[in-house]
């Protein structure tokens, strides 16, 4: 029951703005009047609350259950409410809420030992952080420790985090003018599409972007470069599949310059692209590896540095200067040690690949035909883009207002449409069916029509 109690003056949305003690049970008043939002919501507040959900469903106040195409931050791998993954939670909130970094701990222990299963051989060790942004910070800390060297290059087309170094390393206009701190640099990566590079081809756009970095390092100065840190697949970027080789491009630079590699897998990792890790796709292995999202989907924040064997060792003997009060939190690891047992024993990354080529690859491509606003789809396992254009000859981006049209569209029709730029980012949970997940590319065609597309 939504309504409030007391005087009841409302907004144009019905909501009471005018007194806190008649508001007290209206999610949407309070928000508005008390929640200092993050950056997303501050001018974009969803008009209503979500109260609960189920596998790939969201349940709304209005008692309609839609299809999450967006996994929210796309974070929510296992999908929402996962009986096991409560389980485990509460099971560890049972025996004790809070632990200090300090002692031992078998859920912490745990959750390292099945992280750590994740990335290629030799990567032993997990330094866990709240989020994805400070696992950055403190990968790019380690390798600046390792080398002792200062500068990190990043790509333009990335996002990683909302902290001191890490929206710093971000390349769009996320990073605004005061984040531009000293010791990042940036360099174009792959997006064949909109190539930086004039190339046709995906070799020309791979071998161009290769030497571009090359040329970036040797003037910058090989020995000031301390880490590149690249996404494995850019993603609120625009979900930019790089070429097959361009990893492996990437990896022999960085060592013939004795520079580290850091693969951000945090929106990536745990399924997302149909495999454990994206990177597995790419055959190359680098020197660190960050995540967090589909670690645990989310149930309780947590990220997370994994460090390769040499790395690690450089630790040995001197302190590495990382870790906060909440670092490795029971609850947290809780969730990730269930989270990762549910994903294995229910084969969630296999039901990930599947749905991606037997269903989203192949039903967004024939999208595509019958819509001459769809400029260009990309993507692999539960992670697409649908590039939208106002039309194909100039790729011109399709206007804000008709993107906007579609995700409201969406919303009436039954499905939550996730909408970066001119792109739509179709992101379900691992979860999904393959019939969800048609249905869900049907529902995404009639909201392109209803907004005129
Ligand atoms: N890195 C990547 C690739 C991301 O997509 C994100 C968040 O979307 C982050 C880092 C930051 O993660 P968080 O918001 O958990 O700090």
């Amino acid at each position: 029951n939504r309504a409030c109690i007391g005087n009841y003056e409302g907004d144009d949305m019905g909501h009471d703005l005018s007194s806190d003690t008649t508001i007290w049970d209206d999610a949407v008043a309070l928000d508005r009047r008390h929640v200092f939002h993050t950056w997303h919501a501050q001018r974009n507040l969803h008009p209503e609350e979500i109260v609960g959900g189920h596998g790939s469903w969201l349940r709304f106040a209005d008692g309609r259950d839609r299809l999450d195409l967006t996994s929210q931050q796309v974070n929510v791998n296992i999908g929402y409410q996962l009986p096991a993954v409560i389980a485990g939670i509460r099971k560890q909130a049972e025996l004790l809420c809070t632990i200090g970094p300090d002692y031992a701990n078998l859920a912490r222990g745990r959750a390292a030992s099945l992280v750590a299963r994740r990335a290629p051989e030799g990567f032993d060790k997990v330094f866990f952080t709240n989020a994805g942004a400070d696992a950055n910070e403190n990968a790019m800390r380690a390798a600046r420790l390792v080398t002792g060297r200062d500068k990190i290059i990043s790509s333009y087309r990335s996002y990683h985090g909302n902290t001191g170094s890490a929206i710093s390393a971000t390349g769009d206009w996320r990073r605004k003018p005061n984040d531009y701190a000293r010791g990042h640099v940036h360099v174009f990566t792959p997006y064949l599409y909109r190539s930086e590079f004039s190339a046709t081809t995906e070799q020309e756009e791979c071998d161009r972007a290769l030497r571009h970095l090359e040329h970036v390092i040797q003037f910058e100065g090989p020995d000031t470069i301390a880490a590149v840190l690249l996404e494995s697949i850019p993603g609120t970027a625009g979900i930019l599949i790089p070429p097959q080789d361009y990893f492996r491009g990437v990896r022999e630079i960085t060592r013939r310059y004795g520079i580290l590699m850091i693969t951000d897998e945090v929106m990536t990792g745990f399924g997302r692209t149909g495999f454990w890790m994206a990177l597995d796709d790419y055959g190359y292995t680098p020197d660190i590896i960050t995540f967090a999202k589909g670690c645990n989907s989310g149930y309780v924040p947590a990220g997370g540095v994994i460090m390769s064997h040499d790395v690690a060792a450089h630790f040995d003997d001197v302190v590495f200067p990382g870790g906060l009060t909440y670092s490795g939190h029971p609850l947290a690891m809780g969730a990730i040690v269930a989270a990762q047992e549910a994903m294995e024993s229910e084969h969630i990354v296999d039901n990930a690949h599947d749905v991606g080529e037997k269903v989203l690859g192949p039903r967004l491509t024939a999208l595509m035909d019958g819509h001459p606003k769809i400029g260009e789809i990309r993507g692999k396992g539960v992670f697409w883009a649908v590039e939208m254009v106002a039309d194909r000859s100039s790729r011109k981006p399709l206007d804000d207002a008709t993107m906007g049209a579609i995700v409201r569209a969406g919303h009436e029709i039954g499905v939550v449409i996730g909408v970066h730029a001119n792109r739509i980012h179709v992101t379900p949970p691992c979860v999904i069916t393959p019939d969800e997940a048609a249905d869900g590319v049907d529902m995404l065609e009639k909201a392109l029509k209803e907004a005129g597309c």
